[in-house]
């Protein structure tokens, strides 16, 4: 099958068609239905586009993003086309326009292959939140892909796709990237437009890129980026691609992390090597540290929730999708269509933004929350003040079997690492590191400065170089 964009592109040189493409795709999910990481394929309307972009292959008119197969995270809008966010209170319902990133992609001829598979709203690590049952890890089929994009990621590993779109509130791009053996890209908070992405937490919420090579993410982050008239917080600042890094790298590492009691031993032992490696390369390795560590989950769970808990709001029954059949009057419409339309981890959330937003609690809990979130981000500004780069992993550990985690709470702390760049807007990605002795993969993750993207890219090629 094919792995990266330019392997499409060589098809497509040696006499393919996109069609051709399109067809050996639908082959493949056809064959790997079991994994469940595709919601819906867009059979008709995947071959209506390949034939437009065959036909300006012939005129020399295509795009730079000809015949590439692109999935789309269940949240994310395709105009006439179903999205749902991977719950039933969606059900039924069509997007009546495209969100700007997947129509950047559309304009230089990329052709959507389907929806995928995600934790219902985005909420979750483990893509076993989905109204639509949870989504399968192609490296062990016993085993989670990480969330809450686990469609996204399991799509691209298993090469359903060439590229897919996530959305990373709080590292649902990046912990499934680590799980899978993907690349996984979280642009910088405002980089790209939310317009079109089902919301969750917005202050949070980012569009991101899986890919199995870097030059691919880096070249959808190009083509997406860029001022959104329909996005007040996409940024105009354009897209660097510097030449300029010098070859010796300042990595910083945060103790706190290496050191993390829930790291395991083996990730801890590679991240441990690849320092080495990168010393002796002649990069500099700075020590640091981020006393921060154990506010990172609560704080983000406080100001998602909240922001959560309006954000759903408008799914009552009336305006979208499902509706109670047997409430009568107004109020039990509302109670009855969002109680049998949300999943329990949705409802938990939504009651926790409530209470965290209520008289009497807002000051203990969502304004403490913003305080740590300024802390964390000028915290953050200045150790990235003295290094090019945060080295840090990007899970605790490999990925989980299916229904081992119940608690919550032990849920929640999957995202230990990931949530930094969140709450702070920092971009970071993950990168394919290794693989453990129980056969999964596992990533490593870079934070850098922010709208410094090229520079992560950078950074991520040479620690490819080490590996
Ligand atoms: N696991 C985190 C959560 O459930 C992150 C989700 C995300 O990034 N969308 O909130």
């Amino acid at each position: 099958m094919y792995r990266t964009i330019s392997a499409i592109q060589d098809a497509l040189r040696s006499g393919k068609s996109a069609l051709d493409i399109v067809e050996e795709h639908l082959s493949a999910i056809a064959a790997n239905q079991h994994l469940n990481a595709f919601l819906e394929v867009f059979e008709q309307t995947a071959k209506e586009q390949a034939i437009r972009v065959d036909e300006k292959i012939k005129n020399g008119t295509a795009g730079k993003l000809a015949g590439v197969i692109v999935g789309i995270k269940d949240n994310i809008c395709y105009k006439g086309h179903k999205v749902s966010a991977a719950s039933k209170i969606l059900s039924g319902f069509e997007s009546i326009y495209t969100a700007t990133v997947l129509q950047r992609l559309l304009d230089e001829d990329a052709i959507v292959i389907g929806r995928l598979n995600c934790d219902e709203f985005a909420m979750g690590s483990s893509n076993e939140n989905s109204a639509f049952g949870p989504v399968l890890n192609n490296w062990n089929n016993q085993y989670v892909p990480g969330g809450s994009s686990g469609g996204s990621a399991v799509a691209v590993a298993a090469q359903l796709c060439t590229v897919s779109l996530g959305s990373d509130t709080g590292g649902s791009v990046r912990q499934p990237a680590s799980w899978t053996g993907t690349i996984g890209l979280k642009p910088t908070y405002g980089r790209l437009s939310r317009y079109g992405l089902i919301a969750y937490a917005s202050s949070f919420d980012q569009i991101g890129f899986f890919t199995n090579d870097l030059k691919d993410n880096q070249l959808l982050l190009e083509i997406t980026a860029g001022h959104d008239q329909y996005d007040a917080t996409s940024s105009s600042v354009p897209v660097r691609n510097r030449s300029t890094f010098s070859d010796k790298l300042k990595i910083g590492i945060l103790s706190e992390c290496l050191t993390h009691p829930g790291l395991d031993q083996q990730i801890k032992d590679k991240l441990i090597q690849t320092l080495d490696h990168l010393k002796s390369a002649g990069h500099q390795i700075i020590e640091m540290s981020f006393p921060y560590l154990e506010y990172m989950v609560p704080a983000y769970y406080v100001l998602t929730t909240a922001e959560a808990s309006s954000n759903l709001a408008r799914f009552d029954g009336v305006h979208y999708g499902y509706r109670s059949s047997s409430a009568k009057g107004v109020e039990e419409t509302y109670t009855k269509s969002r109680s049998e339309g949300f999943g329990l981890e949705v409802q938990r959330r939504i009651m926790t933004g409530t209470f965290v937003l209520s008289q009497g609690y807002y000051d203990a809990y969502y304004t403490k929350a913003q305080q740590v979130r300024r802390m964390l981000k000028d915290h953050t500004s200045n150790l990235l003040k003295s290094c090019d780069v945060l080295l840090m992993p990007t899970t605790p550990t490999t990925a989980f079997e299916l229904n081992a985690v119940k608690d919550p709470i032990q849920m929640y702390l999957q995202d230990i690492f990931t949530v930094h760049a969140n709450l702070t807007g920092n971009p970071a990605i993950s990168i394919p590191f290794g693989v453990h002795s129980n056969g999964l993969p596992f990533g490593v993750q870079l934070m850098a400065q922010d709208l410094e993207e090229d520079l992560l890219f950078y950074a991520s090629t040479k620690i490819q170089e080490i590996l």
